[in-house]
């Protein structure tokens, strides 16, 4: 396990790391963004998707729990577990088989779905600070390790 921290002095730094994250997406690969409301856990979704092409709009899966996208050749899969209010609801709603060999998954608060959610191979904690963030970034597999050294973020 790999561990840095990155400042982000404004929104477009938020944006730049997104872009650069973009290259570590894989099929397989399952990122965790966890910090308080409005720290930039969709702002960052959304440049990773523009980085790997997606011209689209993102909406923040906030009322829908999932938003889907297939950016060839990867399935991506845009989660937000906010609202729930018992661990396994994520499981009654049928969103388990999303967790797979073939799909990129990108899930805001991980933390309200406890501990049956798949281990993720990288963690982004956005911390607020007055008018920036801080990124705390996490590889947890050697696969994500190298990924993040060929992205130039570690
Ligand atoms: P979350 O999904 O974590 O609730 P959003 O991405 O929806 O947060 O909103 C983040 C807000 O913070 C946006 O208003 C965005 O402009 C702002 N923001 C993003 N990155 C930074 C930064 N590095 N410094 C200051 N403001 C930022
Ligand atoms: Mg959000």
């Amino acid at each position: 396990m790999k561990n840095i921290t990155q400042q982000l002095a404004d929104e477009a730094a938020t944006q730049q790391l997104g872009r650069q994250l973009s290259s570590c997406l894989a099929a397989g690969v399952t990122l965790h963004l966890r910090g308080d409301l409005g720290a930039g856990k969709t702002t960052l979704v959304r440049a990773m998707l523009q980085g790997l092409g997606y011209a689209g709009k993102v909406k923040s899966p906030t009322y829908t729990l999932v938003e889907s996208y297939v950016v060839s050749p990867l399935y991506l899969y845009h989660f937000d577990f906010y609202r729930f209010l018992d661990p396994e609801e994520w499981i009654e709603a049928g969103l388990r088989d999303y967790f797979n060999a073939q799909s990129v998954c990108l899930v805001e608060w991980p933390e309200k779905a406890g501990d049956l959610l798949p281990a993720p191979d990288l963690t982004i904690h956005l911390h607020i600070e007055q008018n920036s963030r801080r990124a705390e970034i996490t590889a947890h597999t050697a696969r994500s390790e190298s990924s993040l050294h060929a992205a130039k973020i570690f």
